[in-house]
């Protein structure tokens, strides 16, 4: 295995499937199953999941919403995702805590990171609800920084999209995809792997990250295994 500690960024969009929006309980299914199988091979699993597919701050935006207020409501939407992830995952038999940036005792323990480092450690797979606590940021920065305070090895960003491509493949044909791609470049060709915020933390932290086909199954082992799957981003 090349990665010991992983950080793994689901988007919530993501976990709604073919729908736009709700908990896809297939996909669902499908994560857990993934999990499952890097889990047995030993390897420590953090999980930072996204809330788009419930609520996203930006989307207050005309509504009377206030977009500090609708960012917190985005919080509440990752943890939502997270309690149903981390359920999936015990029917599967893993063991596993759900650690949230907000304090809500009755249904996760708040971030403390020795605390998840030892859940880490014991074999749990750990999932970062709430993205950082903090409005205004999103849970691609979450990711980030989470994976840093953890010292995960890798962030691992499972997409739809089976790596970084240098035009949108969906509307460009001659769009071509990296296998591997330094920070700079990806700065000075203005792609887009994550927001900024998230990118320059793992840029400045040297914290390499994999864009990846999650929805391939078998992808997330292969990747931890260091087979050639996706866009490995890197300092070279
Ligand atoms: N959010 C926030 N601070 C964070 C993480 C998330 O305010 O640290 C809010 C923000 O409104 C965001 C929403 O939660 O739009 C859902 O997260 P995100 O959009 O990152 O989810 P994804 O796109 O991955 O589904």
């Amino acid at each position: 295995m090349k990665y010991k500690r992983i950080l793994l960024k689901l988007s919530g969009e993501a976990l709604a499937g073919e729908n736009q929006t709700g908990i896809d309980a297939q996909r669902l299914e499908q994560y857990a199953q993934e999990i499952e199988k890097v889990v047995q091979e030993g390897i420590e699993v953090a999980i930072v999941i996204g809330g788009g597919n419930i609520f996203r701050g930006v989307e207050t935006v005309g509504t009377g919403i206030d977009r500090v207020q609708g960012d917190y409501m985005g919080m509440l939407a990752t943890v939502i995702n997270g309690m149903a992830l981390q359920s999936s995952l015990e029917s599967h038999g893993l063991f596993t805590r759900l650690m949230s940036g907000i304090k809500m005792e009755q249904v996760c323990e708040p971030f403390i990171k020795r605390r998840a480092v030892r859940h880490l450690e014991k074999g749990r797979v750990v999932i970062f609800g709430a993205g950082i606590g903090s409005p205004y940021f999103t849970t691609d920065s979450a990711a980030s920084l989470r994976a840093i305070e953890i010292e995960a090895d890798v962030v691992l960003k499972g997409t739809k999209v089976d790596g970084v491509y240098t035009a949108d493949p969906e509307t460009d044909l001659n769009a071509t995809r990296f296998s591997n791609i330094s920070f700079e470049e990806v700065y000075s060709k203005g792609l887009n792997v994550m927001d900024m915020t998230a990118f320059t933390l793992c840029k400045e932290n040297g914290l390499p990250i994999i864009v990846f086909d999650m929805n391939t199954p078998g992808n997330l082992l292969k990747v931890v295994k260091g087979e050639e799957v996706g866009t490995l981003i890197s300092v070279d």
